[in-house]
């Protein structure tokens, strides 16, 4: 069968890629292969009471699937070139903003009316992050939620179902070169087109690393984040997370002088279990329904780690410390900040006692046993530090999951199109290495579709 375009992956590179395309060239013909499952049944087995610990499905029902990683996220799209990616250094400042914007007003209309945009535009917080060492950065952030962001994805399926052809349930297991372009192997057959968008996200990241090296695309790969999901009651932080929703604060340690920074704040959220390859990690989401709102804020603090050569391989040194913890906690260890200060690990009793009740059933362990010191020790003086401006997060009862890990794909090597070195290959967001973020991965969807459909006009 042939298309003109394949678009692999149906997160949010994928989406809107296609919307674009529909907008832009719909005679084009589309065809979307996604590994997971329609937005519908999409369902993880995780109920707290029967299913306590992930149970390894053979499809990750939160990561793969109509909306990809993103779908059953808190669908905070933060429009900024400060952080989220580096669409920027290949497509120009403005153009990235403008096209995060784009996305914004596709949102908007697709569901997402009504949802609150934050700015840290004027925000008195600046100068007390500064006289703390502590760094707010810019952004303006829209927060749909949950719920919101699934109705929104609803809609997009709605509009594009009878435009692309969706092949759910369906990975590409090999993608080959053809004298005039791409062929998509598949277990229900093979698939040409001329032009193929890439969009595999971080759980497609290893077989993006086999496709770049049977292609012999250059990648490069050197960066990992590491940390914890702190828990505390939403009151600490609501003067924050009121007027800001999330902040993202960077602190400068004074002992290793590395880079703590906080990520994906859910105030009034809960604290979720992520899979990627197997390996069970922390995250975390909010609700905009009122009804489903918590008593706690939830974020991480993440410490980053480069490497220089020979050492290439930054997910795989992730990947072996949050091993680490699933061996010792069978999944997601939980500590009270009391204990880990004490040096001891907590336990059921301890974190029953706690005045903060966690919302997701982690195991009581030790985090010491598992992430290394200095980045331990970044942690806890950055806790201390946003104790100073949020007083109460260094309380004893403050709890820590680990471990969060942010895993990077390697960066491919591409052009100011975000093509390859094979003219019509195009790789978009977060398995490009190029976006960490919904906004700027759907804006690379746009941005690929925009090129296609110039060359088509
Ligand atoms: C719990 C959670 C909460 C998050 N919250 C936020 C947030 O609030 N704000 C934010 O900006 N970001 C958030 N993120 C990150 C955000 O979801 C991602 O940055 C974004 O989804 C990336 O989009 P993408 O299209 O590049 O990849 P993905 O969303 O990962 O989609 C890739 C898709 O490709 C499919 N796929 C992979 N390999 C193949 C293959 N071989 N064949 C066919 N299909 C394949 C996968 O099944 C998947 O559906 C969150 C992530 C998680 C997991």
């Amino acid at each position: 069968m042939k298309y003109d375009v394949i678009i692999i992956g149906a997160g949010p590179g994928g989406i809107f890629a296609a919307y674009e395309f529909q907008k832009k060239c719909p005679s084009l013909s589309v065809g979307v292969f996604e590994t997971g499952t329609t937005l519908a049944k999409r369902r993880c087995p995780i109920d707290g009471e029967k299913v306590k610990n992930c149970i390894h499905c053979r499809t990750c029902a939160i990561m793969s699937g109509f909306g990809g990683a993103g779908a059953f996220s808190d669908g905070k799209y933060n429009i900024t070139n400060d952080f989220g990616g580096t669409l920027y250094e290949y497509i120009g400042r403005e153009k990235a903003l403008s096209l995060m914007q784009y996305v914004d007003g596709i949102n908007l209309a697709h569901g997402g009316e009504g949802t609150r945009l934050f700015s840290t535009a004027g925000s008195e917080f600046k100068k007390i992050c500064m006289q703390n060492r502590l760094t707010l950065l810019d952004a303006q952030v829209r927060h749909l939620g949950t719920d919101i962001n699934y109705v929104v994805l609803e809609n997009l399926y709605d509009e594009l179902k009878d435009y692309a052809d969706f092949h759910f349930e369906t990975p590409v297991r090999k993608l080959e070169k053809t004298e005039d372009g791409f062929r998509a192997v598949t277990d229900e057959g093979t698939y040409e087109s001329r032009y193929c968008v890439v969009s595999v996200g971080r759980s497609g990241s290893k077989w993006m690393e086999k496709v770049c090296a049977d292609l012999k695309i250059p990648t490069s790969s050197n960066r990992v984040d590491l940390g914890v999901r702190v828990e505390l009651p939403a009151a600490i932080f609501s003067h924050l997370t009121d007027r800001l929703y999330e902040s993202k604060i960077v602190y400068r340690t004074k002992k290793f002088e590395d880079n703590v920074r906080t990520f994906c704040m859910n105030p009034n959220g809960i604290v979720v279990n992520e899979n990627t390859n197997g390996i069970v990690t922390v995250n975390g989401h909010s609700f905009e329904d009122p009804a489903k709102k918590t008593d706690n804020t939830n974020f991480a603090l993440l410490v980053s780690k480069h490497f220089s050569l020979p050492f290439k391989d930054s997910n795989g040194y992730g990947e072996s410390i949050a091993r680490l913890s699933n061996m010792l906690g069978g999944g997601v260890i939980v500590q009270r900040f009391g204990d880990l200060e004490r040096g001891r690990r907590s336990n059921a009793k301890r974190i029953e006692e706690s005045t903060v009740r966690p919302t997701l059933a982690a195991t009581p362990g030790d985090l010491s046993l598992v992430l290394p010191k200095r980045i331990l020790d970044g942690i806890i003086e950055m806790i201390y530090a946003l104790d100073r401006i949020a007083p109460g997060t260094a309380n004893d009862d403050t709890l820590l999951y680990g471990v969060e890990v942010k895993f990077y794909n390697m960066e491919v090597q591409l052009d100011s199109n975000l093509e390859t070195n094979y003219p019509g290959l195009f790789i978009i967001g977060d398995g490009s290495g190029v976006t960490h973020s919904l906004s700027h991965a759907s804006a690379s969807g746009v941005y690929v579709a925009d090129r296609i459909a110039e060359r088509e006009m």
